[in-house]
């Protein structure tokens, strides 16, 4: 038996994997990261140019300090790579008082002792005049340092960082499988290469049930637009319309940003809420967008967000995998000494990937993450 090609492999190089990597090779930890396909690429759900990053962490209030840590190695990640990653514009978190967005933000903030304002409509609607049409009684929770993040830099900072660090990075291989032998992982790829390596890390976003069988993951897609306001006005822009999450009557959820420095789409989106999109198998996947991925979003955009346009200027069609909890799964599953798992994102995994990352480098090492995750654990559907 030849010996290791490293300690070990990270398979899937989005958000989470990426930053992965990077927390491993910086700890001294020979790892081989292989991705399927180019970094930060648009198959998987690191893609679209921006993301919403926020503490107030309406999902589970146990996220709230993974945000924070993430926070903080974010801007770790932005000196490192001498990039711009996390622009804090503040984020809103808008709607009714006892509903799921603004409710879920003030339980995590109290909890928590976040530094967040609330106001009301009245005061919100002249800070964002976008946001004109609220309905009575709904309010925004703003926290300052929130923002946005930039998925596609971040993941190459990330990248760059880890080769840095003594990390190796394999691109358009696809691993085919993973083979536990007695004292080693044997990770296949599609080329017939095989590369041993003590454990796996994998981070396969929405192909992950494809190597780790037996997780109840399913794959959504999810289409993003951008929009160019009929007239180009002041209320559009990304100081005047940070990003947002916005519940509107009925519980759909709207989100999105004004345009960015330079830039004249404003990006908006509808959540699934269970309700809009179609379950796929990432494999046979139509990526191809057509008015039937933005006719609900666009019938709510007249009144919701007026001027803001009829039609997308553009469109494209993300996946994301979801949990039957809304939780990510994160860690040994069955116990398995020479496996890590991370995924199951639910669509708000990206403002936690540096701090995932730095999660599963404890779990390699054998430590316990300073965060209580038992929320996450991958055994918890048995
Ligand atoms: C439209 C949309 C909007 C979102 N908005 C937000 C937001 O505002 N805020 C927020 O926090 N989160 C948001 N999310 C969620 C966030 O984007 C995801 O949680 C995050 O990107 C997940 O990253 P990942 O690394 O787990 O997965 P991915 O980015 O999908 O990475 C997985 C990688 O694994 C690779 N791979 C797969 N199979 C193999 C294989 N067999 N061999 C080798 N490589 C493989 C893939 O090519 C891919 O590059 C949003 C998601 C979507 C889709």
């Amino acid at each position: 038996m030849s010996g290791p090609d490293a300690d070990i492999a990270v398979v899937g190089l989005g958000a989470w994997g990426a930053s992965a990597l990077w927390q491993l090779a910086r700890r001294g930890i020979r790892a081989i990261g292989v991705e399927r396909y180019g970094p930060a690429n648009i198959n998987g759900s690191s893609y679209g140019e921006s993301r919403m990053f926020r503490t107030a962490c309406l999902e589970h209030p146990g996220l709230v300090p993974l945000a924070q840590r993430s926070r903080a190695l974010w801007r770790q990640l932005e000196q490192e790579s001498g990039t711009r990653l996390l622009e804090p514009t503040g984020a809103m978190l808008i709607g009714p008082e006892d509903g799921r967005i603004v409710g879920g933000a003030l339980r995590a903030a109290r909890e928590h002792g976040l530094d967040i304002e609330v106001v009301d409509r009245d005061a919100l609607r002249r800070r964002c005049p976008a946001h004109e049409d609220l309905s009575p009684g709904h309010l925004a929770v703003i926290e300052p340092a929130g923002g946005l993040t930039l998925p596609e830099a971040t993941i190459r900072a990330a990248l760059d960082a880890a080769r840095a660090a003594g990390a190796r990075v394999i691109t358009d291989t696809r691993v085919t499988a993973l083979e536990t032998e007695r004292s080693r992982v044997a990770v296949h790829t599609a080329a017939g290469r095989v590369l041993h390596v003590g454990q796996v890390v994998v981070t396969a976003g929405p192909w992950l049930d494809q190597l780790v069988p037996g997780l109840p993951l399913e794959v959504v897609r999810m289409p993003t637009t951008w929009f160019t306001p009929e007239a180009p006005h002041e209320r559009f822009t990304l100081r005047r319309l940070p990003v947002f999450m916005r519940e509107l009557d009925g519980g759909d959820v709207l989100w999105g940003h004004g345009t960015l420095p330079g830039g004249t789409e404003v990006k908006l989106g509808l959540e699934d809420g269970g309700k809009h999109f179609r379950v796929v198998d990432p494999e046979s996947l139509d990526r191809s967008v057509s008015p039937a991925d933005w006719s609900v979003l666009t019938r709510r955009l007249a009144q919701a967000v007026p001027g803001v346009g009829r039609e997308p200027s553009r469109a494209i069609a993300n996946i994301y995998a979801r949990t039957p909890d809304g939780q990510f799964v994160i860690g040994r599953p069955r116990g398995n000494p020479r496996l890590v798992v991370a995924g199951g994102c639910s669509s708000h995994g990206f403002k936690h990937a540096t701090g995932i990352g730095e999660v599963l480098a404890d779990l390699v090492q054998g430590k316990e993450p300073v965060f209580p995750l038992g929320f996450t654990d991958p055994d918890r559907f048995e």
